[in-house]
C-alpha cells in the first residue's frame, strides 16, 4: 500500500482543487512562511479520520473549510482525498479487492463530515480501522508536527508506549477491544433487565 496522490478542494487555504502527487522516494514540500505546507499534512491526518479539531490547529471541525479571501467568499464544504497504490494487495480485509483505494472525506457546513472509499459511502469508524490496521493514520507517528520530537522526549513512559503500540500497528486492536467491551457491559445490562422480568412473571 503506497499513498500517491493527495487532493484538496476548499481545504483550509487550497481553495482551488490541488494535486500532490506523491512519488517514489523522498517528497520534500519547500515554501515561504504561512503558504500551506502544514494545511497539507493536516489534509493526510484528517483525510485518515481524525476527529480532533484542536489538532487541525481549529476550535470546530468546520473550521478546515476554505474561510474567505478578500478577493473569495468563503466555501460551503472542504474534500480532501487519498489515492492509494494496493497494487500488492495489502490493504485490510474488506478494502483489498481492487489495485487502487480512493478514500474522500468531505465536510458540509452544519452537515458534518461524510466518508467515501471507491465512491461507497463508508462509515468513518471503517475508516479510520482502515489505517490503523495498515499501522498508520490520523495519530501515526510518522506524521511529525512542529514541536512534536521535543514532546515525546518530555513524555510519559505511558504515552511514548503508545507512540511504539501505534507504529507496531495494534492501534487497530485496541480500538476493537474497547468496542467489544462495550458490547459486553451492554449485554450485561440486558442480562439484568432480562431477569427482572423473568422475576416478575414468576
Ligand atoms: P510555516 O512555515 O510558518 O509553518 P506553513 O507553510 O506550514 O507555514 P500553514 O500553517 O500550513 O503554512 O498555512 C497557514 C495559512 O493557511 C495561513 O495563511 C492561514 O490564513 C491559512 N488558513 C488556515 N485555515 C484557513 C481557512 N479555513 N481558510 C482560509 N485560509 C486558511
Amino acid at each position: 500500500m503506497r499513498f500517491t496522490k493527495l487532493r484538496l478542494t476548499g481545504f483550509k487555504s487550497f481553495v482551488d482543487p490541488t494535486d500532490l502527487v506523491i512519488s517514489d522516494g523522498l517528497t520534500g514540500v519547500v515554501g515561504p512562511n504561512g503558504c500551506g505546507k502544514s494545511n497539507l499534512l493536516e489534509a493526510l491526518r484528517w483525510v485518515m479520520g481524525e476527529t480532533r479539531a484542536k489538532a487541525m490547529r481549529g476550535g470546530g471541525m468546520e473550521d478546515v473549510i476554505f474561510a474567505g479571501a478578500a478577493t473569495r467568499p468563503a466555501r460551503n464544504y472542504a474534500e480532501v482525498s487519498l489515492t492509494i497504490d494496493n497494487g500488492d494487495r495489502l490493504a485490510p480485509a474488506g478494502f483489498n479487492d481492487s489495485d487502487q483505494l480512493d478514500i474522500v472525506r468531505r465536510i458540509t457546513r452544519d452537515v458534518g463530515s461524510a466518508y467515501k472509499v471507491n465512491a461507497k459511502d463508508t462509515r468513518a469508524r471503517d475508516v479510520q480501522m482502515l489505517f490503523a490496521d495498515a499501522a498508520t493514520g490520523a495519530h501515526s507517528p510518522a506524521l511529525v508536527r512542529q514541536g512534536q520530537i521535543s514532546e515525546l522526549i518530555n513524555a510519559k513512559p505511558k504515552n511514548r508506549r503508545k507512540v511504539l503500540e501505534d507504529a507496531a500497528g495494534i492501534g487497530g486492536l485496541y480500538q476493537r477491544r474497547h468496542e467489544a467491551e462495550l458490547k459486553l457491559k451492554n449485554t450485561e445490562a440486558n442480562l439484568l433487565r432480562v431477569d427482572d422480568v423473568i422475576e416478575q412473571l414468576a
